[in-house]
């Protein structure tokens, strides 16, 4: 819609000018540092990060009728860069969107709801441009970058990250989108990302570094090279990409048209970004009034690692220990990760979010490896595109159904966090019945599924067309048309 065809109160607002004043929070000591240079961790004592705007009080102006009229119009204007909803404080033609975000939220057919015993949704965020959630932050974080390499004398840039496949392609993809200015490095555990994953990276240009060992050791190199040279971590320790995931939230919110009261919303946790992401963007919406009640949040973890759901079983608080576990195989294989970098943001969050939601708001559960792949199937079966990270949300809804931790009244978005395409091989594993005895996972027969082979009888041209289609017409049970 035109500029001038919106409400006279609405108009005004339609397009903001660069506005907040945002700042780096340390988590640990409190301490505020300015957003003129990229920090991932406090310069003083290292501590987790999270954005803030000092001037967000200002925003309650006005009512939360307004902004969410406001958010409506604004989904109505044909203006890229505020399809997502980012840092305040960077101008408008900075803004970098690939098509990122406002996933399709595609609801369970009745095969599905009546085999769950529930009404859910799954979010597609293999929709997006590097087939998965990672390219909300990532766009955040470029746009950041983008910002301060435009500043005159920035000069070049190197954007590094480590990764368990799909921050890796975001990186690479928005980092190839700006061209010269910013040039991409990733690290990947050697053999531990599917080859669809390792191939988007490289067709975007970036260098591509393997090391051996699991994600973890990938980090540690990352974050001895960012303690060292000059390079942009773009881990999700970049409280940029937390601050551009947050955006998941407002989807959500605005496609229940802010009611999310009876709502759940399930994510798989790796390094915690995400499911933290995600809580702060709920609490942000009810500090503005835009939302009333925050939904319930349902993290999933495999049992192969789950340091975040065994944390969180010990029911004293005063008594929880964080520790890192070692991962085993996983399907799960993007949240396989056993020292959470985002571990200090989950337990603030979550006791945050408690605090406002009541017990129970904020669940974790873990799944096993067979759990993940059988709703996998069961959930593209009938006409979704989960990855095995979205069959791990899956899993973890219908377990919390089953252990009553959430109710058969309320409604799951559950979180396909990828491109079901992107990790085909575990499907292949399944249908060959070839998983390496760690995984253990066992294929059901009904959900194995192999290509058949026809051989014509004849060689003839004249008549191989005619012998083909008879052999399928009896392998399909076709009935013949009458003559
Ligand atoms: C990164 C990733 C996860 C894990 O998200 P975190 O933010 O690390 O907790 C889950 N699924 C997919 C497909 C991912 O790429
Ligand atoms: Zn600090």
């Amino acid at each position: 819609m035109k500029q001038s065809d919106f409400p006279e109160d609405i108009k005004p607002h339609l397009i903001p000018s660069p506005t907040g004043d945002m700042v780096y929070r340390c988590l640990e000591c409190g301490g505020e540092h300015g957003i003129d240079v990229l920090l991932y961790t406090c310069p003083h004592c290292r501590g987790l990060l999270l954005l803030e705007d000092r001037a967000q009080y200002l925003l309650r102006e006005y009512p939360g009728t307004f902004w969410r009229r406001l958010f409506d119009y604004r989904k109505m204007l044909n203006v890229p860069a505020l399809k997502g909803l980012i840092a305040p404080v960077i101008p408008l033609e900075d803004i970098i969107y690939l098509g990122e975000g406002h996933t399709p939220q595609v609801a369970a057919n009745d095969s599905l709801k009546e085999e769950v015993g529930a009404a859910f949704y799954f979010k597609n965020d293999g929709q997006n441009p590097s087939a998965s959630f990672k390219d909300r932050g990532m766009a955040a974080a470029l746009s950041y970058l983008n910002f301060l390499v435009r500043k005159p004398g920035a000069g070049k840039m190197l954007a590094i990250c480590a990764s368990t496949g799909d921050t890796s392609a975001a990186a690479a993809l928005y980092s190839a989108y700006l061209g010269e200015r910013v040039a991409s490095a990733v690290l990947l555990p050697h053999g531990k990302v599917t080859p669809q994953q390792l191939a988007q990276p490289l067709g975007s240009g970036a260098r591509v570094l393997e090391v051996p060992g699991v994600f973890d050791d990938c980090m540690k190199v990352v974050e001895n090279l960012a303690d060292n040279y000059q390079v942009a971590l773009l881990n999700s320790k970049n409280p940029w990409r937390i601050r551009g995931q947050e955006s998941y939230a407002y989807e959500i919110a605005q496609s229940f048209d802010y009611d999310l009261e009876n709502i759940v919303v399930a994510v798989p946790i790796g390094n915690a970004g995400n499911i933290t992401a995600i809580m702060q963007g709920f609490i942000r919406l009810q500090d503005l009034g835009v939302i009333g009640e925050l939904p319930r949040v349902l993290g999933v973890q495999s049992r192969h690692a789950n340091p975040v759901f065994r944390y969180y079983l010990e029911p004293d608080k005063s008594k929880r220990v964080f520790k890192p576990v070692t991962v085993q195989p996983s399907v799960a294989q993007a949240a396989m990760i056993g020292a959470p970098v985002s571990m200090p943001r989950v337990i603030r969050l979550v006791e945050e979010y408690t605090r406002r939601a009541g017990n129970g708001s904020v669940a974790v559960i873990e799944v096993t490896e067979q759990e993940i792949m059988d709703s996998m199937l069961l959930a593209n079966r009938a006409g979704h595109i989960a990855c095995t990270q979205g069959g791990e949300s899956l899993a973890g809804y219908r377990a919390a159904l089953k252990e009553g931790l959430i109710a058969k009244s309320e409604v799951g978005v559950l979180d396909a966090t990828a491109h079901h395409l992107k990790f085909i091989g575990f499907q292949q594993m399944y249908f060959d019945n070839a998983f390496p005895p760690e995984f253990e996972v066992t294929p059901k027969p009904e959900y194995q599924n192999r290509p058949q082979l026809l051989t014509p009888k004849t060689e003839d041209p004249a008549r191989k067309t005619a012998d083909l289609a008879t052999q399928i017409a009896a392998l399909l049970g076709l009935t013949p048309k009458e003559k």
